[in-house]
């Protein structure tokens, strides 16, 4: 998959560096110790929500999730704590070698139940997926999607992956209508590169033609700046939306996106030209106090603990997925963090909104009709 990507969904450092209350940061496997299951993680499943209120108001400006249903969509974000992946990208920052089967095993436990209990929120709901490795990898990842399938209120989920594996026979039993993802596209991983693209692209095809939605990705790491027209063009002979990302992180010696230089800038813009709000945060503009939906339209929700942030770079604190009384916002509110720093949190930006709708493939943003003013990312 795209580090990029699990890091802006939450997963690493999110996911892997959580910051709990008190301010400790910890991995979701170092969760595991005793006391941290005992105090965090539930055994069971916890018992329905009660349907009539308990005499409990919500706080001014805010709805309880549970006992209110609307009919609203709600992106709810929960990564699946897994590092398995069988590509070695040099850019990747994850450590994929250093895993521990058993802890990752019951991790995913966890998260299962924490996704049980998200399906169980009365609205229309799309879920963001991400991982530390690769999906295609992780047998009971299927397992968990084929149950969303069947629920009604669950209208869409996405994960990002490097479409390494048959996701044809993989995805038996799952509804591909609900289905979005964003395909991350890593070529210095292919043994035969003319092969392993034609079948990368022909994995996509076949989500497309079942009726899922797809959005290509790539790392814009030095010195891959013009390799990316040129998939975008053979992407788009096959029927494929193709975007990027900017590169987080170290690259020989240097640290981005502060290192790209003036020409990287303008290249950038250009790429993003359909888009110019989404370059312009991506490049390090300050985010902080921009008016935002997430908290509001979106959650990202800690797979472990069902710990509820308002999303992975602000990290506002905003209750426990295992609360009955869990209230969200019922308006956007200001963003408290400097940095916004992938495509999918800048699509929750209100003026972002109010052009641009929100596709299942999470990257993607569909132009409202001229004039049309949005209110909520997905509606
Ligand atoms: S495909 Fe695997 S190795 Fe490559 S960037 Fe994604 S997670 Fe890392
Ligand atoms: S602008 Fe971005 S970082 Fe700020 S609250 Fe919204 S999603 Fe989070």
């Amino acid at each position: 998959m795209d580090p990029q990507t699990s890091r802006s969904t939450n997963s690493a450092p999110s996911a892997a560096r959580s910051t709990l209350a008190g301010g400790l940061r910890v991995t979701p496997f170092e969760l595991f110790g005793e006391r941290a299951v005992a105090a965090s993680a539930p055994t069971a499943p916890a018992p329905e929500a009660p349907s009539s209120s308990t005499g409990v108001a919500a706080r001014p400006g805010h709805a309880f999730l549970f006992k209110e249903p609307s009919d609203v969509p709600l992106l709810v974000s929960s990564n699946c704590p897994t590092t398995l992946c069988n590509y070695r990208c040099t850019y990747c920052y994850l450590d994929h070698d250093g895993r521990d089967g058993a802890t990752e095993d019951k991790a995913v436990v966890h998260w299962n139940r924490t996704v049980d209990r998200i399906a169980t929120i009365p609205r229309p709901l799309y879920l963001a997926i991400g991982t530390e490795g690769e999906p295609l990898t992780v047998k009971p990842f299927w397992e968990t999607l084929r149950r969303l399938s069947a629920r009604e209120n669950v209208k869409g989920f996405w994960f990002p992956t490097n479409l390494s594996r048959p996701i044809e026979k993989l995805a038996e039993g799952v509804d591909i209508g609900k289905l979005g993802l964003t395909a991350s596209l890593h070529p210095s991983e292919f043994k035969d590169h003319d092969r392993d693209l034609d079948l990368f692209l022909s994995r996509c095809r076949w989500v497309v033609d079942n009726g899922g939605s797809v959005v290509i990705n790539f790392i814009l790491t030095p010195g891959q700046f013009e390799l990316f027209p040129v998939y975008r063009y053979i992407a788009r002979q096959h029927g494929i939306a193709m975007t990027c990302n900017v590169f987080k992180g170290e690259f020989e010696g240097k640290s981005y996106p502060d290192a790209y230089t003036e020409a990287d800038h303008a290249r950038i813009e250009e790429f993003f030209a359909d888009r110019p709000l989404v370059h312009h945060y991506m490049s390090g503009a300050p985010s902080r106090g921009v008016a935002c939906h997430a908290g509001q339209d979106a959650l990202e929700v800690h797979p472990v603990t069902g710990q509820v942030l308002n999303c992975p770079f602000a990290q506002e604190k905003m209750g426990s997925i295992w609360d009955d009384d869990f209230q969200i916002r019922t308006k956007p509110s200001a963003c408290s963090t400097d940095w916004c720093q992938c495509h999918w949190t800048i699509g929750l930006m209100a003026e972002v909104t109010k052009k641009f709708k929100r596709t299942r493939a999470i990257f993607d943003f569909e132009a409202r009709e001229p004039g049309e003013v949005g209110e909520h990312p997905f509606a």
